[in-house]
């Protein structure tokens, strides 16, 4: 009999479905029919290439309630979000659709009378990809799309928390025409994938989204073939609030960033740093605004709040809330976790925190905020640099100067100024430091999945 992966419910503790855990030899035999496929796949005009695209996002808008509600029983977010997260996919789909056919070569002024040159681009080749469990289909369609509209074939393998909306995403490729090879996946536990995917002589392209550590892991197996490489890892966003900021503005744009997906995004704020002059108002609006989010299951009318993904999330979220109670921190909103049924923790905000505290250090990837108080913008900007970490940061300010001296100086890759939300198909997303190496969405996120040839001729 072969293994099989349990999908739970992180809501209830229920199982919500069964996937077979596949073999080494069945990933192998996929990643053979990829590297087959593309022999054909990739002399597909670009705008037949996108034909295909523009009908799979249909199908999946089409499919739209059905995908939400997988996610929400296999990842515990709200309904909304999970719809949410759908569109957000397609929007990928819908940019690279496009994107794909603006994939330019050039020529070079010579520089003998007698040649030509000419630069083209070509799909890089076979893509495997790895995804998380917390955007189970948009971190893949970030991914997917460019590598298919580039010409390349593409195997993924999802989180094995989350399978089940990713597989029925992928089908819907299928089903809108692409032959079979071109989109296909692979459930097995990551570690077993990880080592065939990078190691794998066929596949030219290993792109992974997940946590620093298993990047590392990737990385290193990856040398073995010199394969090309994306990491979007993990993040530690520090939010700034300037002494002049808007704080109404302020505190709904860190509800936002903080609990969205219950704290379980690479790019949630993770450590709050509030100018001394404005902290307690700040603090005291923001406590207010997060005591009124609604906590439960994520199927449920209303709920803003859903579960932590699984016990060692729980668990990790209640040893930060802890360890900052320990250290002098004060909880003004939530701070209780319940794992009776499913793993649900109270949206919290934890005021006198302390740069020796865990979640002042560590990504908490939950929904907690500690917040610090700082007296010069050049502290707080230190103390936000301070961190290997380098994905994304939120500052508050009304002060074009004060907001240009925390555009240029925080590490980050992702920006928000007065904006909870900067992430969008257009946008080229990414991390400094450890969180990463290489950006996703706008033209740079079609770059990966493209080899550059120059040929110079003599005439
Ligand atoms: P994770 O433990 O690194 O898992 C991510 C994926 O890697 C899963 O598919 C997992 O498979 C697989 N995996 C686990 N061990 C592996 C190994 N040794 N070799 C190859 N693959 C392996 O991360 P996660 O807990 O799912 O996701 C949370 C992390 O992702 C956070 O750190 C978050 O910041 C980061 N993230 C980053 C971005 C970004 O864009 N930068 C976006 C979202 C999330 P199994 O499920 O089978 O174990």
């Amino acid at each position: 009999m072969s293994e099989e992966i349990i999908v739970m419910n992180p809501a209830t503790g229920e199982e919500v479905d069964r996937v077979k855990k596949e073999s080494r030899e069945d990933i192998e035999r996929k990643i053979d029919k990829a590297h087959e496929m593309f022999k054909q796949y990739r002399k597909k005009n670009a705008h037949d290439r996108s034909a295909l695209l523009v009908r799979w996002a249909e199908l999946i808008r089409e499919n739209k309630d059905e995908i939400a509600e997988l996610i929400t029983k296999e990842n515990g977010k709200p309904l909304k979000e999970a719809a949410g997260e759908v569109e957000y996919a397609c929007s990928y789909i819908d940019y690279y659709a496009e994107e794909g056919k603006r994939v330019y070569g050039r020529t070079i002024p010579q520089h003998e009378d007698d040649v030509r040159l000419v630069v083209t681009r070509q799909p890089i080749g076979v893509v495997a990809a790895i995804t998380p469990w917390n955007f189970p289909v948009a971190m893949m369609a970030r991914k997917a799309a460019p590598a298919v509209a580039a010409g390349c074939t593409f195997i993924v393998k999802p989180a094995s928390e989350t399978p089940l909306s990713a597989i029925r995403f992928l089908d819907l490729a299928l089903e809108a025409g692409f032959e079979e090879g071109v989109i296909q996946y692979v459930t097995a536990s990551g570690k077993d994938v990880g080592e065939v995917f990078s190691h794998s002589e066929k596949i030219m392209k290993l792109t992974f989204t997940g946590s620093t550590a298993v990047g590392k892991t990737l990385m290193e197996g990856a040398a073995s073939t010199v394969k090309n490489i994306t990491m979007e890892l993990g993040g530690h966003a520090p939010l700034v609030v300037n002494k002049d900021a808007d704080l109404d503005m302020a505190v709904e744009h860190a509800v936002a960033t903080k609990f969205r997906n219950s704290g379980q995004t690479c790019v949630c704020a993770n450590r709050f740093y509030v100018h001394e002059d404005v902290a307690e108002a700040f603090s005291q609006k923001f406590a207010d605004r997060v005591k009124t989010l609604k906590v439960g299951n994520g199927l449920d009318e209303g709920v803003e709040v859903g579960p932590m993904i699984n016990e060692d999330g729980y668990d990790k979220v209640m040893r930060h809330i802890s360890d900052a109670k320990d250290k002098g921190g004060q909880v003004t909103a939530g701070g209780e976790g319940s794992k009776d049924a499913g793993y649900f923790i109270e949206p919290t905000v934890i005021t006198g925190a302390t740069d020796d505290m865990l979640i002042m250090n560590e990504e908490t990837f939950g929904p907690v905020a500690p917040i610090q108080t700082f007296a010069t913008l050049d502290e707080a900007i230190e103390k936000a640099n301070d961190t290997e970490y380098g994905l994304a940061a939120y500052f508050f300010t009304e002060s074009y100067r004060d907001g240009i001296r925390l555009q240029e100086g925080l590490d980050f890759g992702v920006l928000g100024w007065n904006n909870g939300k900067p992430s969008a198909a257009h946008i080229p997303f990414g991390g400094l430091k450890e969180s990463g190496i290489g950006r996703e969405g706008g033209p740079e996120g079609i770059e990966p999945y493209l080899e550059t040839k120059i040929t110079s001729m003599k005439i």
